[in-house]
């Protein structure tokens, strides 16, 4: 795999200050198939340097003129779909097929949505006598993870340059290649040097410098809830703007005279893909105690045709928390129908596509994240019953309902603490707000709502 010596910073691949640098590990095969630089304070300190220098040139740029720079990277982005399909199996491990669905199509189609954003937002608006401005907030600290290693980048950078800001992204420091092929877009794509930036490296200590600079007037987090606290504190102290996108225990609903089999698989099919390595996955499914043994039969079938066909999880790590999960489902009661936790393959960090019956909303595998290919069968016996348990987790960042009629589903739905819910299988739209209720985050993605999280406003009184 292509990897760059250096970080990308005002326009151009530079050394980076210190030597220290990161193996970048095929979890498929646990080969190492690359290395990055470790970046320090120092880099992160050049590369907000060049953030705030090229921001009062790009925030003043018309936004006619960043719509078309944004549309030239999701053209570049589109003509090295491949390439970007094959970095992200490489790196993270997922079969090549969702890699070029999922991981290359839905930030080509996201990057296309600001394109059109940019060019289509109001950026003023008159309100009775005052002329109110949408003005950008500046130099954008961006901190990704490695689930959707492009997707996540282009959530942020994409309505970042819509808005007129300039960014400094620090990425995983498992899927650094994905980030630095899309440096490489956006210096195809002629958008200006300076106004995007990566630096690679570790979490602890790139990641925090760049969380911490007092340059950085928003930092834009993903990952998990642990460590968006401490940015969310870092961030509270400095009075700066923040955005955070956390986990997710989401519940998949079915009600009374929905279509079990398909509410079933398709649930079973959102919790496995990615091997389970989604945010907002529906990793709890809430069924009626009268077709609760159905239910857990067509989701023990469902699994197990997965069998060889999801990837590995990301690293040696998860595959330890993951399988750790599963004996902890088992040794707190639940029934294990699918898979197992162990490991299926003797190379690569394999996890078998596992499912429980007869979990209750107590344990473990019913509250936490486990972040693997995971799902647990809940049984309620009432609709006030079902909303109690879909409700009763400290996250809510998505879910699903399934009815016999849309309107039943629907008003189920409004019941729901949580930021976005999926209806009899509803499909996936990215200019649709995505982000969480409770303790799944802070502020919005995606569409007009995640621009706004980059625009700050100031009304002029006529
Ligand atoms: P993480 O540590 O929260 O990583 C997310 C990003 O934050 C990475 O770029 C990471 O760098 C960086 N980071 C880590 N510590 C930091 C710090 N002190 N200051 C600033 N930035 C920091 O997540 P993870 O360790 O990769 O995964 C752990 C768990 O988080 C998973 O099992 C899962 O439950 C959850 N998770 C959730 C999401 C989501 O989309 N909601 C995504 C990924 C993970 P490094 O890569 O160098 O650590
Ligand atoms: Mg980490």
């Amino acid at each position: 795999m292509k990897a760059h010596d250096g970080m990308y910073i005002d326009g151009d691949w530079r050394p980076a200050a210190g030597t220290e640098s990161i193996s970048v590990v095929n979890p498929a095969d646990e080969q190492v198939i690359g290395q990055v630089p470790a970046g320090t304070a120092e880099d992160v300190d050049a590369a907000v340097r060049a953030a705030r220098a090229a921001l009062p040139g790009w925030a003043a740029t018309p936004p006619a003129e960043r719509a078309a720079r944004l549309a030239a990277l999701r053209d570049v982005l589109a003509a090295r779909k491949e390439e970007i399909a094959e970095t992200v199996t490489a790196e993270l491990g997922s079969p090549l097929e969702f890699s070029r669905l999922v991981h290359a199509g839905v930030p080509i189609a996201v990057a296309g949505s600001y394109a059109e954003l940019a060019a289509e937002y109001a950026f003023e608006e008159q309100v009775g006598n005052s002329r109110v401005l949408l003005e950008p907030v500046g130099v954008v600290g961006a901190i990704t993870p490695w689930n959707y290693p492009l997707h996540q980048i282009v959530a942020k950078a994409g309505p970042a340059l819509a808005a007129g800001c300039t960014l400094v992204l620090k990425p995983a420091e498992d899927t650094p290649l994905t980030a630095q092929l899309f440096a490489e877009a956006v210096h195809e794509a002629g958008i200006p040097a300076g106004v995007f930036n990566l630096v690679t490296g570790l979490g602890p200590v790139a990641g925090q410098a760049l969380a911490e600079h007092e340059g950085v007037d928003l930092v834009s987090f993903t990952g998990s809830t642990a460590v968006g606290r401490a940015i969310g504190a870092t961030a509270g102290a400095a009075v700066k703007r923040v955005a955070l996108e956390l986990g997710g225990k989401s519940a998949n609903v079915v009600l009374p005279g929905a279509d079990l089999a398909k509410a079933v698989n398709v649930g079973v099919a959102n919790v496995m893909s990615n091997t389970g390595q989604t945010c907002s996955a529906w990793t709890r499914l809430l069924v009626h105690e009268d077709s609760y043994e159905e239910a857990v039969g067509l989701a023990a079938a469902a699994a197990a045709k997965y069998g060889d066909r999801i990837g590995p999880v990301v690293n040696a790590k998860q595959h330890e928390r993951v399988r750790g999960y599963i004996a902890k489902g088992v040794a707190e009661g639940a029934r294990l129908v699918a898979g197992g936790p162990e490991a299926p393959r003797e190379h690569g960090y394999y996890v078998s596509p596992t499912v429980f019956a007869d979990v209750t909303p107590e344990m473990t595998i019913a509250q936490e994240e486990i972040f693997g290919p995971v799902l647990s069968i809940l049984k309620y016996r009432d609709e006030d019953e079902a909303v109690r348990i879909a409700n009763g987790t400290v996250y809510g960042l998505a879910g699903a309902v399934w009815a016999a009629d849309e309107e039943t589903a629907v008003a189920f739905a409004r019941r729901l603490d949580t930021g976005q819910v999926d209806i009899n299988g509803g499909r996936f739209n990215p200019r649709a707000p995505f982000g969480g209720y409770k303790q799944s985050g802070v502020g919005r993605e995606l569409g007009a709502h995640g621009l706004t999280e980059y625009l700050q406003t100031k009304s002029l009184q006529l």
